[in-house]
């Protein structure tokens, strides 16, 4: 007998729920092995203990399931942390930099310097930035000039918080380029790109 439109519609929804199915069974499996494999990811507690002891594999309804790194020492960062991995970013764009800026880069890491001293996340550390850049200019007409204007800069805030002064001869040791393979890190300058 040949078949009804209505049953074709309803042989199509079957099958597009078994291959749902299908799917979904799939990548609770991928998940599941990939969370025996690395204990530390787990799944969400808070979001699995709503539901009594149902496992997720019996409740579709709450996908897809939140997977959360679960690191107990994670906290805040200090103060002292951010100001590390700023500076590190820092020294590291004006060790990166080419050696004859583009206009355009030499426009950016200013902008950068004064949007950091709005933004930084620390007030007093950014208002006191803001001060230090009044009296001391942005200075990247090339790489050595930023790299060692940069090395002033942190040094004036060394000295206010009572640091010892770093010898800004040895800030091309201390921050080398970085060691990309290919130099794919290498940004351009003028001499490999029209200046803009
Ligand atoms: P950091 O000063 O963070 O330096 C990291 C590393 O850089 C050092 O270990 C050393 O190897 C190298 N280094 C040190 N000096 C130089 C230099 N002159 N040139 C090149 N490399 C150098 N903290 C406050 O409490 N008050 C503030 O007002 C304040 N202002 C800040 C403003 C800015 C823009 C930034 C980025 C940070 C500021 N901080 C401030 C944080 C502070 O400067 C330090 O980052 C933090 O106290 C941690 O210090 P540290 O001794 O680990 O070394």
């Amino acid at each position: 007998m040949a078949k009804s439109p209505s049953d074709s519609f309803f042989q199509t929804v079957e099958n597009l729920g078994q291959c749902l199915q299908s799917h979904l069974s799939n990548f609770l499996q991928r998940i599941d092995s990939h969370r025996k494999s690395d204990p530390s990811l787990s799944f969400n507690q808070e979001k699995l203990s709503s539901s009594s002891s149902a496992t997720v594999a019996d409740d579709p309804i709450n996908l897809p399931p939140l997977l959360v790194k679960q690191d107990q020492s994670a906290k805040p960062s200090t103060k002292e942390e951010v100001g590390r991995a700023t500076w590190t970013l820092l020294h590291t764009i004006a060790a990166q930099l080419p050696e004859r800026p583009t206009k355009q880069q030499k426009r950016d890491v200013k902008e950068l310097m004064a949007i950091l001293s709005r933004i930084y996340p620390c007030k007093e550390c950014a208002d006191h930035f803001k001060e230090v850049l009044k009296a001391n200019p942005v200075q990247a007409a090339s790489q050595a000039e930023f790299s060692q204007w940069l090395c002033h800069v942190h040094n004036v805030v060394n000295r206010s918080l009572g640091k010892p002064a770093f010898l800004c001869n040895r800030v091309d040791a201390r921050w080398g380029k970085l060691d990309c393979q290919d130099r794919a890190c290498d940004l351009q300058g003028i001499d490999t790109f029209l200046d803009k």
